[in-house]
């Protein structure tokens, strides 16, 4: 477990310049597929990006697990559900929003595979070169060096919340500090008091 990762808060331009890249990389090469499995819960947006990007009507869902909280793997992965649909005969992309160890998206195209697919790719917006699975498709390749967390606009309060209460723990005065200095993340004043609100209403 890293405790407090490197972070690097991603936003929507991001997303969209990442789906842009992805969604041309795929039609340059003559491959658009006629169904998109998305893996929950990371893989989903990026997943829905990319249908309208290829104009694809036929999304999937496949659960797999692998990351408990922010930072920290929760042993190995797994692929607890789907895919959600029949894929035989299909043109199948799957798609996650990273690959860091690139065992959820090797699982999941494995899982896809045992359905027969006509074909079989596989698209993350971002993948981390010491990703032991490459996918066909990715819109920024970050050194492994320079590993970060990636704090998704999907992942935003959720990310924030594990990484403040950490935070809390070293100094329940100085979280933004804490969270600045040991993270790199520069939290806006008001989104931890909006977070506040998120906790006590969970
Ligand atoms: P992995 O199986 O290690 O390739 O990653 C599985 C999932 O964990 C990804 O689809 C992300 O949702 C999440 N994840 C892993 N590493 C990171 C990271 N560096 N930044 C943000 N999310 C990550």
């Amino acid at each position: 477990m890293v405790d407090f990762p490197r972070c690097r808060v991603s936003t929507w331009e991001d997303v969209d310049r990442w789906a842009d890249r992805v969604g041309e990389q795929v039609l340059a090469a003559g491959r658009r597929p006629d169904t998109i499995v998305g893996l929950t819960r990371g893989g989903w947006v990026p997943a829905r990006l990319l249908a309208d990007r290829l104009g694809v009507k036929r999304v999937y869902s496949l659960r797999a697990q692998h990351w408990g909280v922010t930072a920290t793997p929760s042993g190995k992965a797994e692929v607890t559900e789907g895919p959600s649909g029949p894929v035989e005969g299909q043109q199948v992309l799957v798609v996650d929003d990273i690959t860091d160890t690139g065992e959820s998206l090797e699982l999941a195209l494995a899982r896809v595979r045992e359905g027969r697919p006509a074909r079989a790719e596989t698209a993350a917006f971002l993948h981390i070169s010491h990703s032991k699975f490459r996918p066909d498709y990715f819109g920024e390749e970050i050194p492994k060096e320079s590993w970060v967390w990636v704090v998704f606009p999907w992942n935003y309060w959720e990310d924030l919340a594990s990484l403040a209460e950490r935070a809390r723990g070293v100094d329940p005065d100085r979280v933004r500090a804490v969270l600045r200095e040991r993270c790199g993340w520069d939290v806006p004043p008001e989104d931890l008091d909006e977070l506040a609100r998120w906790n006590a209403r969970r």
